[in-house]
């Protein structure tokens, strides 16, 4: 088919701004001077498959992989939440069976803050972008990222762009972007390294502990990875307290 000349209309939904600002547009004439798929147009004016929820030319649904053909009117529009990433769709037709996350580095914070809930979120410090997609593959992890260029990485089907620049309100927008399916356990994973905690009896680890924690607490949990002792001291109070602060209630 010779396509020279041959242009589509593409519109985006207010929310990819964003992701637009260079443009200072949300409409656009697209000239189809090669057979790109619909995934690497919108991708090429700067808005990464992971923050689309729907493709449309009228009322049709459309897939990312789609050729689209001249004259067209492609509708894209954002995720709505809650966001259940179990759901199969036509643009994830690979949903995954549980929420659990990866987190950059440009977020790091959060990591502990979702683990505090008893969220799995895993970390590492200074592993490339590659690296990171790699995981996320293999693991079906979601990736949680301040980098829009990661996002652009085919290996990541789910992830969300994060826009806060507080880590209490990253935590926040998680939460409410992200549909939960069961209610939180909170102080059950090791902020440290992400490991479920197990409860071990006082006698057990009672050689380890300050004198003052050995007279005041009862209850504590071990981390079997890192090998930390976790008890309901002061530090705790203080993150239900922050918690707290932005409407997360333990
Ligand atoms: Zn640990």
């Amino acid at each position: 088919m010779d396509l020279a000349g041959h242009h589509i209309n593409i519109r985006f939904h207010p929310y990819f701004d964003h992701f637009l600002k260079r443009h200072r547009t949300r409409e656009f004439s697209y000239p189809i001077i090669r057979r790109a798929s619909l995934c690497d147009i919108v991708e090429s004016l700067g808005v990464p498959h992971t923050e689309i929820g729907a493709i449309r030319s009228q009322t049709h649904p459309l897939g990312f992989p789609f050729i689209p053909q001249r004259s067209m009117v492609i509708d894209i529009d954002p995720i709505p939440p809650p966001f259940d990433i179990c759901q199969k769709t036509l643009l994830r037709p690979e949903p995954f069976s549980t929420l659990r996350f990866i987190v950059d580095e440009n977020v790091a914070k959060l990591a502990s803050l979702l683990r505090i809930l008893g969220i799995d979120a895993d970390y590492f410090s200074g592993i490339s972008d590659r690296e990171l997609s790699r995981i996320a593959h293999d693991q079906k992890r979601v990736v949680l990222s301040k980098d829009t260029q990661l996002f652009k990485r085919k290996a990541i089907v789910f992830g969300r762009y994060i826009r806060s620049v507080k880590p209490l309100d990253q935590l926040k927008e998680v939460l409410d972007f992200f549909a939960f399916d069961h209610d939180f356990s909170p102080f059950s994973r090791c902020l440290d390294c992400n490991a479920p905690l197990h409860s071990i009896p006082k006698e057990r680890i009672i050689h380890r502990l300050e004198p003052k924690t050995k007279l005041y607490f009862n209850e504590f949990r071990h981390c079997e990875t890192c090998d930390k002792i976790v008890w309901k001291g002061s530090h705790h109070d203080h993150m239900i307290a922050s918690l707290k602060s932005v409407g997360i209630e333990l």
